[in-house]
């Protein structure tokens, strides 16, 4: 049987708060497990306020919205990320300046972020690619010293922490996924996150449709009204609670996620040793997650057959990012600039397998299939 590449992980307790959503009376959005969720990641992971929505791509918008972006703005963001990291800034009529990798890993490169602002940027846009942080005081610098916004793309990184503090709380606004192939699921799903207090209040109308129901709900205003731009942001309650059933888990879940990472990490070592591949490296002032493990191929022709011949072998393999400034959409937009890290992350990395019911003998067998390859 075929090694699948995840295989979505339920702690068994999401059916009970599921049907306790629904007999609570309310299974639309901002109910009792809404709440519940969101003061959940405020007093963990302080962040000044948490949203939940249907999506990470949803809160991206929703940090587009909040910023106020105009015609001709510019967002500086990585090319070596998900889609939707930049075509939400797309939507809202940003023009995406592309960024380069580092040389020493797949997160945007910091020394390269400053030649590309412009009197028209706006904000720094960036991915902590697989829940290793970001080099964050260097683009915290850049970003007060230019007057820029920094949104996270935290959609890897939950209980992932930069110098101790968590991932998602540095920026000024933060996305995060729950998606079925992240660390913690509800199908679909996601958070915004708010570290700057001036945020919160509009955000709150954004998320209800431009309305003012969250202030009504509290008792705050007498009745709800349009009152500013917004869309439908907040998920139902059977996606909270499916939610809220993994967070009560969130403990063990990454204990096994990071045990199946250092499983890897360890078996592999040896032929990182002999120069044939290059493993993930956690800088001092990050940690590591759990969020996936991925191996760098030396050139773009060996990771094509390695991945066809782990395949073969029946491990699902697989490859990520296809760079964003090559895409069909942005091409022709692109200002030229090569990118060659991007490029290079593009073609050569590879993901193992990676989910919480992967056994020691699947990774075994995986990574004997690797050593075979390179024998
Ligand atoms: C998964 C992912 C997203 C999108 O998340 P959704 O919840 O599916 O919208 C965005 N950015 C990155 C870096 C991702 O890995």
């Amino acid at each position: 049987m075929k090694i699948p590449f995840n295989r979505p992980y339920f702690t068994g307790n999401e059916i009970q708060t599921i049907i306790k959503a629904a007999m609570a009376g309310q299974i639309s959005g901002n109910g009792l497990y809404t709440q519940k969720c969101q003061s959940f990641f405020e007093k963990k992971f302080g962040f000044k306020r948490s949203l939940l929505t249907t999506s990470c791509t949803d809160a991206l918008e929703m940090a587009a919205v909040l910023i106020n972006l105009e015609p001709g703005d510019e967002v500086i963001i990585p090319s070596y990320t998900f889609v939707s990291t930049a075509s939400v800034f797309a939507l809202h009529r940003a023009r995406v300046v592309f960024a380069d990798s580092s040389s020493g890993n797949p997160n945007i490169d910091p020394d390269k972020i400053e030649e590309l602002i412009t009197n028209k940027t706006k904000a720094i846009v960036l991915v902590h690619y697989g829940g290793i942080a970001c080099d964050m005081e260097k683009i915290m610098n850049i970003a007060e010293k230019h007057d820029l916004y920094i949104i996270e793309d935290a959609a890897h990184s939950i209980d992932s922490y930069y110098k101790g503090k968590a991932l998602g709380s540095l920026g000024h606004l933060a996305s995060f996924s729950f998606h079925e192939t992240k660390n913690i699921i509800s199908g679909e799903g996601g958070m915004l996150a708010i570290n700057d207090k001036k945020f919160i209040g509009r955000a709150e109308v954004i998320w209800e449709k431009g309305t003012n129901r969250v202030a009504f709900k509290k008792g705050k205003v007498k009745k709800y009204e349009w009152v500013d731009v917004g869309s439908s942001y907040l998920p139902s309650e059977v996606i909270a609670a499916i939610l809220h059933a993994q967070l009560m888990s969130l403990k063990g879940i990454q204990k096994r996620r990071k045990e199946i990472w250092e499983a890897y990490y360890e078996r592999l070592k040896p032929l990182e040793e002999k120069g044939l591949i290059k493993l993930p490296h956690i800088p001092k002032y990050a940690t590591n997650n759990g969020n996936m493990f991925y191996i760098i191929a030396n050139n773009p022709k060996e990771r094509d057959k390695l991945l066809k011949y782990l395949n073969r072998n029946n491990v699902h393999a697989v490859f990520h990012y296809l760079p964003l400034h090559l895409s069909p959409y942005y091409r022709d937009k692109h200002d030229g600039r090569e990118l060659p890290n991007a490029v290079r992350y593009s073609d050569c990395i590879i993901r193992m397998p990676f989910y919480y019911e992967l056994t020691l003998r699947d990774i075994n067998y995986i990574v004997k299939k690797v050593g075979e390859f390179y024998d």
